[in-house]
């Protein structure tokens, strides 16, 4: 008997606190969480590492070959390997999200990273988060979601994130990088942030992480999903 799968997608601008969310609602489900924001990052860093201009599209288009992003888990935790290499707390800075964040609008590095992430959700059951999962990469996903919440809150977590990890930040700059970031995902040419037509709205400004996983759940659940 074929095995049935299921796939969750979570699209959202940044800092709306999908990796958190869809990592704690695999967790419950059982599911493999795949967080393609970190792939994106990961060639993020391989253009600063070799210092490529990440507004220079023809550079970076003809750079992004040479950029191996594979996937592994470790403890159900997922790991970026950049050329073997395992990147995942390197990728966490202000500098690979603004630099994966430019890069993104490219075509050629979509492109690269697209196969990849069908390839996960091929044969197992995913929650998988990003700007266009419900809409280009998985787009008749069983369960679609459009996680967001407002400018003013995305910047107090992520700024309590980078403060607890020990890293030197600013509110300010933080809420502005957060609003440059989503004005750039959202009128991009190639696969923009938006809203899938059959994805369900959360707004998790006043929710609890427990209820915004619960609220996940239940749009699963309504889609069809079955949890004992
Ligand atoms: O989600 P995260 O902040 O880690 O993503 C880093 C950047 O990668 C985003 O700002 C966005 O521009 C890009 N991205 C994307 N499509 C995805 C996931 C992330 O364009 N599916």
């Amino acid at each position: 008997m074929e095995k049935q799968i299921f796939r969750i997608a979570i699209d959202g601008p940044a800092g709306a606190g999908k990796s958190t969310i869809a990592r704690m609602a695999a967790k419950r489900l059982g599911f493999v969480y795949v967080d393609t924001g970190a792939m994106y990052r990961a060639v993020g860093l391989f253009c600063v590492r070799n210092g490529i201009l990440p507004e220079d599209e023809e550079a970076v288009s003809r750079a992004v070959a040479g950029a191996r992003i594979t996937i592994s888990h470790v403890d159900g935790e997922q790991r970026v390997l950049l050329n073997g290499e395992d990147v995942s707390g390197l990728i966490r800075t202000e500098e690979a999200g603004n630099t994966a964040s430019a890069v993104s609008a490219y075509p050629a590095v979509r492109k690269h990273l697209l196969g990849l992430q069908r390839e996960l959700a091929a044969s197992v059951s995913v929650i998988m988060d990003g700007r266009d999962i419900g809409t280009c990469v998985l787009p008749d996903a069983e369960a679609k979601v459009f996680l967001t919440a407002s400018p003013k809150i995305r910047a107090m977590r992520r700024y309590k994130e980078l403060k607890e990890k020990g890293m030197m930040c600013n509110l300010e700059e933080i809420e502005q990088d957060i609003i440059e970031r989503d004005q750039r995902d959202t009128n991009r040419a190639a696969a923009p942030l938006r809203q899938a037509d059959d994805a369900v709205l959360v707004d998790g400004s006043d929710m609890t992480i427990d209820q915004v996983v619960s609220a996940i759940i239940d749009v699963a659940v309504s889609r069809g999903l079955s949890v004992k």
